[in-house]
């Protein structure tokens, strides 16, 4: 984890879908990072200094550094919407828990937003020719799934494969659902990786235990703050 405090500086804001933004910074110079690590994004603005963990949206190997956030209630959410090109943001203390392991069969489950972390993984698989199985599990309770023209597109590139899960019309994810989707669980020692809100990253988890999975496989990063399972 790096502890530096860095300037960025917006160099776009655009919709994604619904209440999903993006922020795209210019990248500064030297700055090195991995698919999917986090950090703290700092608002100073009069009196008010709040910072919220985010995940780079963007790959390494991208000319831009990327958020993408849901709009929200809080005031540092009011802030962060306001905000517009050229306004400049801190960021501090970033770094991740894990690694993509893209040599193994990979297994991403994204919930919502979470969907952030595996977009960076897939964008940095394509750029770097890098070939895993993948399969990416997107679970959302509406069929409004953020990034799906871009993740359709990654098809095209890596040995990629996806199931839009809808909770409102599918119910909640259960071990017999998993099985359906991806028999291969039974079989094949994947990596498993859950990005989105703590609930779903641990009723997920949870599942995966109840295939006997062992807990080094499988690797989480839970978006405290949003309190609800997916939305
Ligand atoms: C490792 C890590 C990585 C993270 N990466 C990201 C990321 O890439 N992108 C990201 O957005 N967040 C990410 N987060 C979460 C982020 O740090 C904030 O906690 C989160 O965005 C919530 O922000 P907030 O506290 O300002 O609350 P708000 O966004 O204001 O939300 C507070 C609560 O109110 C709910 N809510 C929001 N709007 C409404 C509404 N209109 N009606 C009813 N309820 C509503 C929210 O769902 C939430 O439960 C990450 C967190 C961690 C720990």
């Amino acid at each position: 984890m790096s502890q530096r405090s860095i300037t960025l500086e917006i160099y776009e804001i655009k919709k994604e879908i619904d209440d999903y933004f993006s922020i795209y910074f210019k990248k500064p110079k030297n700055f090195v990072y991995h698919p999917g690590d986090c950090f703290d994004l700092i608002i100073t603005k009069d009196t008010f200094k709040e910072k919220r963990i985010f995940s780079f949206s963007s790959s390494p190997t991208e000319r831009l550094l990327q958020i993408t956030y849901r709009k929200g209630i809080s005031q540092y959410k009011k802030y962060l919407e306001n905000m517009t090109k050229g306004d400049t943001l801190e960021l501090l203390y970033f770094g991740n828990q894990y690694s993509f392991y893209y040599e193994k069969p990979l297994v991403f489950f994204a919930g919502g937003i979470g969907i952030t972390v595996f977009k960076s993984a897939l964008q940095y698989a394509i750029d770097n020719k890098l070939q895993p199985s993948i399969n990416l599990l997107f679970i959302n309770k509406t069929d409004r799934f953020p990034f799906m023209n871009i993740l359709d597109e990654y098809k095209k590139f890596l040995n990629l494969t996806i199931h839009y899960y809808q909770t409102s019309k599918e119910g909640r994810l259960t071990k017999d659902k998993l099985k359906e989707i991806l028999p291969s669980i039974m079989d094949i020692k994947y990596e498993y990786y859950i990005a989105g809100p703590p609930l779903m990253v641990d009723s997920t988890s949870d599942l995966l235990r109840k295939f006997g999975i062992d807990d080094k496989t499988i690797h989480t990063d839970s978006f405290d703050g949003y309190l609800e399972e997916t939305r």
